[in-house]
């Protein structure tokens, strides 16, 4: 048996699988912030081409990869799947664990699977220019990435705490050609209004989306580019399970869990999306999201109506959140700090198709480091808690004696996470659970939607 199950180029998938036809009921509206009525495309064509906007809607269960995009993501695609021998020794577990490996990209995480699409989509519409947020720096760099592939200018907001936790993001995102600006920044009226009520904020994912809406929505030539959340990009990121379920069956296996971290829920959609198809057709397969402690969206916050963004610029959705006012502590995984979630990935837990676990940062990086002692790999602190949960997985397949076939994607390397390494293996990481309270003050600021039955 093959340690790493490869594809060919030519079979890397030729669409896209959207999971909106089979969604178990209809999708909730997605809300104007300004009028408080559901949005229209008009709405959304000040940020986005309408190519993008149809795909966040579409009833067609197949798109077509266009080939422009399929010729770039032969530049590392299809990934490779590899299976983790030495670590189900290490663990002595009869379980089988394989993990599908999206650090191979340019930028080293599987965000690149969107950015290309986002950016074709743009240039195809006419525009200059793509603004975006960035918290720990993949987003930007794979856009800045995807924009240069295409002759776009870009520009990235990033987190001010990310800037300093992680320079040589913005080093990369420089070499390609973007202009990264530390966020909240006096630019953008949302960032001047957080700056007033507190100069040193270390801002966050919410604020720097307000800050790109606002350049984009402010400049004909500018769009927005979001790097998770939205359904379009969950499409994208199919490409992953796709791919993932011609490698098993090359395998000659079949997982009975699809693992994977969760922030907005792109990676996990992507592995998952095109297993739970199977599921709705009968199979027996568990797909489980796996968040930290510190930023339990889908484990803590409640389903309801929410702003993407906290200057409330961003159109709002039905998703589980923490509040749109949420200000998550800087953790290392700096990718998966976001107060919301994708609606898609929201409405699949609701409806208990799919679950979800939390973990604390010390317990995700001893997870990673007896990954990489075993697999090599370094995982990024944010993939590292989809390794503590295969790994507890193949732990409890031991205990009950029991074999099962695991499956989780690796999200990234942590190459450029060597800090947060540091940290971890000088003792100097803290946990943190963000407490209850917190939520409870957060919450009581949702937004009062009230739809016509
Ligand atoms: C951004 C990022 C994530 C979290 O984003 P999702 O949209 O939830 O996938 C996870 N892993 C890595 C390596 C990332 O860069």
């Amino acid at each position: 048996m093959d340690t790493k199950i490869i594809l060919k180029e030519n079979q890397l998938p030729k669409q896209w699988y959207n999971i909106i036809p089979d969604m178990p009921g209809p999708l909730a509206p997605v809300i104007n912030p300004r009028t408080l009525q559901p949005v229209t495309p008009d709405d959304l064509l000040p940020i986005f081409p309408m190519s993008l906007i149809e795909q966040e809607m579409s009833p067609q269960r197949w798109i077509d990869i266009p080939d422009k995009v399929r010729e770039i993501y032969r530049l590392w695609r299809p990934s490779p799947m590899f299976r983790a021998r030495r670590l189900e020794e290490a663990l002595g577990t009869p379980a089988k664990i394989y993990y599908k490996y999206e650090g191979v990209s340019p930028a080293g995480s599987h965000k690149p699977n969107s950015a290309i699409p986002q950016a074709y989509y743009n240039k195809q519409a006419g525009i200059k220019r793509l603004a975006t947020e960035t918290g720990a720096g993949q987003w930007g760099s794979s856009l800045a990435l995807a924009c240069s592939m295409f002759d776009l200018e870009c520009t990235v907001y990033m987190v001010k705490v990310s800037c300093t936790q992680k320079p040589y993001r913005k080093s990369m995102m420089e070499l390609w050609g973007a202009n990264v600006i530390p966020s909240p920044s006096n630019l953008t009226e949302s960032g001047r209004s957080i700056l007033a009520k507190d100069p040193d904020s270390p801002g966050s994912l919410g604020i720097a989306i307000s800050e790109a809406v606002e350049d984009a929505a402010s400049h004909s030539d500018t769009n927005y580019a979001l790097g998770s959340v939205l359904n379009h990009v969950c499409l994208h990121q199919t490409v992953i399970g796709l791919e993932a379920k011609e490698q098993m069956a090359i395998a000659g296996d079949y997982p009975d869990v699809v693992i994977a971290c969760c922030g907005g829920g792109s990676n996990f959609a992507g592995i998952a999306f095109p297993f739970l198809a199977d599921k709705a057709a009968g199979r027996d397969v568990r797909c489980l999201a796996v968040e930290p402690a510190s930023c339990p969206t889908l484990t803590k916050g409640v389903y309801a109506f929410d702003y993407g963004d906290t200057a409330k610029m961003a159109p709002i959705s039905m998703m589980y959140t923490l509040g749109h006012d949420f200000m998550p502590p800087g953790i290392h995984a700096g990718g998966l700090r976001y107060h919301g979630e994708s609606a898609l990935v929201s409405q699949l837990y609701h409806g208990g198709q799919i679950e979800a676990q939390s973990f604390k940062q010390n317990a995700c990086f001893e997870a990673a480091v007896l990954f990489s002692r075993n697999e090599g790999i370094v995982p990024a602190p944010e993939s590292s808690h989809a390794v503590r949960a295969a790994i507890d997985e193949a732990l409890l397949a031991k205990e009950e004696g029991k074999e099962k076939t695991i499956l989780f994607c690796l999200s990234g390397h942590g190459q450029l996470d060597m800090v947060a390494y540091d940290n971890y293996l000088s003792g100097n990481l803290e946990d943190y659970e963000y407490p209850e309270e917190n939520i409870r003050e957060s919450l009581a600021n949702l937004p009062d939607v009230d739809l016509p039955e």
